[in-house]
């Protein structure tokens, strides 16, 4: 297949915004693309040249990508750069300056599929001296074969920013009306699909059984390790009562560890670890290839768990947020494990020594988690948990758990198997955690150290009819650095101009700034003139859509903190 009918199809989607207009214009190439190539175009018309699962990119950046277009037309860097800067997208920067060179030249070579694939493959591969060279040559060359609109699509797929709006649904979608004949019983046979895809998180290998076998060839598609499959998802629930009605009595309650999900594979001696978006975290995360190679027993497995960090010194359980930061982590490895070492909560398993777990009913497979998982404290364990029938024993569990540092708990359907991507009911959270508060910023103090650039801990109020009264301070939620999200900067940048007096380190500011902000419970409090603190507050958001007479009133506060008590006991 010609790159250009792919770029053609490129082109057609970024020109419609209709769903169904994108699955036929997509179902029609992929009955054009051969065996070989499905798989190719299945990626490719998400942008990659590597499935999302898989660690390896293009390993190109902007710079590289500038110098590379400026070898291909001959211009100089400071043009390709000046262009740059006009229309702020490089794929149409080396549309338009490949446009002005092919003018005046001869003929290309015709660009194909195939090619381009295994040439941006290629870039991956290329390590070592000289590889910032030979890669920007290998993109020049390509660049030189390809016509103008083929060059903005190479462009964007080198630098992983495709953006021609399609989604998994639709590529679900298309495979369906590419390769199924019977349109009446599409919908079940996209649920098929979807099933199939969740399964390998691979487009291009569902498409390629269902062209081969039909609906039946899905069948063939099995689970392989080292390949993450999507996570089984959960869903909420309020109360204890409401949590037996879903998953039935007796079940099976666990602690909801407030870390994050790790999928575990181990197969030839390989550990592979994932994150539930599938990312590959293996190298962040020495220490847990490490316990499951020497505490969990098996040739090969696949096992779904929650890393939690906890404090090297008290051994006490830490916030998601304090291990947060190993996840894209590229350096300092080693330190950052021994600073932030995580635990391994290991709740289910999906696949033994050859057995696939899927279809096994809940209590099989955690019978299975008890006989291999080993339980070494702050190691690798499996996950802490109860059966019963009691609701009273339910609550007692809630509370320890909470007390423990726990979210609260996960409750479990013994009889249902695992699926894959779904949020079904066979895993609930129950977290009986309190609605957030919309406060006002009435105070900010200077921080210290590497924050007294910052005011960076802020009292906030509620408001009673016009006045505003103090329900606590928060310094939590925010981030040092801007990439990551509202930043201490920022906060500070919009505060500075409303400081209205100072009491020493503390400014007074006009309450102007409003946040929401989440806690773990509401206290009464002789500290602050509302007679309410909130425990453990947190900044989940800017709320600039908010005003100071939107905030909430004293009344919420009162009626919270008696909803709460009534649901303690
Ligand atoms: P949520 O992210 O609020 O939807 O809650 C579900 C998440 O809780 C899962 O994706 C896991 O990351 C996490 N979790 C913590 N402990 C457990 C457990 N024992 N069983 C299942 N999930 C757990």
């Amino acid at each position: 297949m010609r790159y250009s009918t792919l770029a053609e199809v490129y082109e057609e989607l970024e020109k419609t915004s209709k769903r169904l207009e994108k699955t036929r214009i997509v179902s029609k190439l992929l009955k054009k693309a051969s065996d070989e190539e499905l798989q190719m175009v299945m990626l490719l018309l998400e942008g990659r040249i590597y499935p999302a699962w898989d660690r390896r990119e293009a390993g190109v950046a902007t710079q590289m990508m500038l110098k590379a277009i400026s070898h291909a037309v001959g211009t100089g860097i400071n043009d390709v750069q000046a262009e740059w800067k006009m229309t702020g997208d490089l794929g149409k920067v080396s549309e338009n300056l490949i446009s002005k060179k092919k003018q005046a030249t001869l003929r290309r070579e015709e660009l194909d599929v195939a090619k381009v694939f295994s040439n941006l493959r290629r870039l991956n591969e290329i390590s070592g001296n000289g590889s910032v060279d030979r890669k920007i040559q290998l993109i020049a060359e390509l660049l030189s074969s390809a016509s103008p609109n083929e060059a903005r699509y190479i462009t964007r797929t080198v630098l992983q920013q495709m953006r021609v709006g399609i989604g998994a649904g639709t590529l679900r979608d298309a495979i369906v009306h590419a390769f199924i004949e019977e349109p009446n019983q599409n919908r079940r046979i996209a649920e098929q699909v979807q099933e199939a895809y969740d399964l390998t998180s691979d487009f291009g290998e569902v498409a390629k059984a269902i062209k081969s076998g039909g609906i039946k060839g899905i069948e063939s598609i099995k689970l392989s390790i080292g390949n993450p499959i999507k996570v089984m998802l959960a869903l909420k629930v309020d109360t204890i009562e409401e949590g037996f009605e879903k998953a039935g009595r007796p079940m099976q309650a666990e602690y909801k560890m407030d870390g994050f999900r790790v999928q575990i594979h181990k197969k030839d001696e390989d550990i592979t670890v994932f994150t539930r978006r599938l990312e590959n975290v293996t190298k962040q995360f020495p220490e847990i290839a490490e316990y499951a190679k020497k505490h969990v027993n098996g040739e090969e497995f696949i096992l779904d768990a929650e890393a939690a960090g906890y404090d090297p010194k008290s051994k006490k359980y830490l916030p998601f947020q304090s291990i947060s930061q190993r996840i894209k982590r590229k350096y300092d490895i080693e330190r950052m494990a021994t600073q932030f070492p995580v635990e391994v909560n290991v709740f289910d398993v999906i696949w033994h020594n050859g057995k696939n777990m899927i279809s096994e009913p809940f209590r099989n497979r955690r019978k299975l988690i008890e006989r291999i998982v080993e339980d070494r404290e702050r190691k690798i364990r499996p996950s802490k948990k109860i059966v019963t029938d009691n609701d009273k024993e339910i609550e007692e569990f809630f509370r320890e758990a909470k007390e423990m540092g726990n979210e609260g708990l996960m409750f479990k359907n013994l009889d249902a198997p695992y699926k894959p991507g779904a949020r079904v009911g066979h895993m609930l959270k129950y977290k009986k955690t309190m609605e957030n508060l919309d406060l006002a910023i009435v105070k900010a103090e200077w921080g210290e150290g590497k924050r007294s650039m910052w005011l960076s801990s802020y009292t906030i109020a509620c408001r009673k009819g016009n006045k505003l009264l103090e329900v606590g301070k928060v310094s939590t939620g925010l981030k040092e650095k801007p990439e990551e999200g509202l930043s201490f900067d920022e906060m500070t940048k919009m505060l500075k101009p409303l400081i209205i007096g100072e009491e020493g380190k503390t400014a007074i500011v006009k309450p102007e700034i409003v946040i929401e902000v989440g806690y773990e419970e509401i206290q009464k409090s002789p500290t602050y003139e509302s007679g309410f603190a909130l425990r453990f507050p947190r900044i989940i958001t800017m709320r600039q859509d908010k005003g100071i007479e939107d905030i909430s009133s004293m009344e919420m506060v009162e009626q919270y903190y008696n909803e709460q008590k009534k649901t303690k006991k």
